[in-house]
């Protein structure tokens, strides 16, 4: 799953997941729960992820590959924040093979209104909006009764980096992608559009991709 911060990746990948019966990879989630762990790793990767800026990729590529060996991942899994660069994007082709890939297409003004809204939940992770997801209590998660905070990279300061960080770093990795034609763009330019909407769009398009992957 690709596009920028804030397209609302977690989210899709998420409702993919339950969909298709296999695992939501996050490496997002995976740094959020490193750092939760306060772990020597969770440490180091910490300044990084506070700015918006990427955690090298020798340590997120590791942390990758440990959670794609587990065994829930051999039938498969969505993955969601990686690759980002392209030098992720071989590394990934020397540990898996990718059947296809979603670009979640939004535009800059619509990425920054989600995001300053964006809540997310300290305990199980799940996402909600102030205005477009609103949780049935204020502040407190429908799944797990997490407390939902701001995540420090969602301060209005951060997000503007993180969209640099994705021009120079992603946009690249998604032209090569195109190249490769295994990449689908969805489009998303309306705030107030249910996250059910781009669903179904992406769920048509992995329907089609599985249907062709059959007949081959
Ligand atoms: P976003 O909403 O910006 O897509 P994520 O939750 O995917 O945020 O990631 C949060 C932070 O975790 C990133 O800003 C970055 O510091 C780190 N991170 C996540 N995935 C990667 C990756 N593939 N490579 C490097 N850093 C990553």
């Amino acid at each position: 799953m690709l596009g920028p911060p804030g397209a609302g990746k977690g989210t899709q990948a998420s409702k993919m997941a339950v969909a298709l019966g296999v695992p939501h990879v996050s490496t997002g989630d995976m740094v959020r729960e490193e750092i939760k762990a306060q772990t020597d790793l969770g440490e180091a990767i910490k300044k990084f992820s506070d700015k918006g800026v990427l955690v090298p990729n020798d340590i997120i590529i590791r942390l990758l590959a440990k959670r794609l060996r587990k065994p829930d991942c051999r039938k498969g899994f969505i993955l969601d924040g990686f690759p980002r660069t392209i030098q992720q994007a071989e590394s990934l082709d020397g540990i898996s093979k990718i059947d296809l890939a979603v670009n979640l297409k939004v535009p800059d003004e619509i990425i920054i209104q989600r995001l300053s809204n964006r809540l997310t939940c300290r305990k199980c992770g799940s996402i909600y909006n102030r205005l477009t997801l609103k949780p049935r209590r204020a502040n407190i998660c429908d799944k797990c009764n997490g407390e939902l905070y701001q995540r420090e990279d969602d301060k209005p300061e951060v997000i503007q980096e993180r969209l640099n960080v994705y021009r120079k770093n992603t946009e690249p990795l998604i032209e090569c992608y195109k190249r490769r034609s295994f990449l689908k763009d969805v489009q998303c330019d309306d705030l107030m559009t249910p996250p059910e909407v781009t669903f179904k769009k992406i769920k048509s398009i992995t329907d089609s991709a599985r249907k062709d992957k059959a007949r081959a």
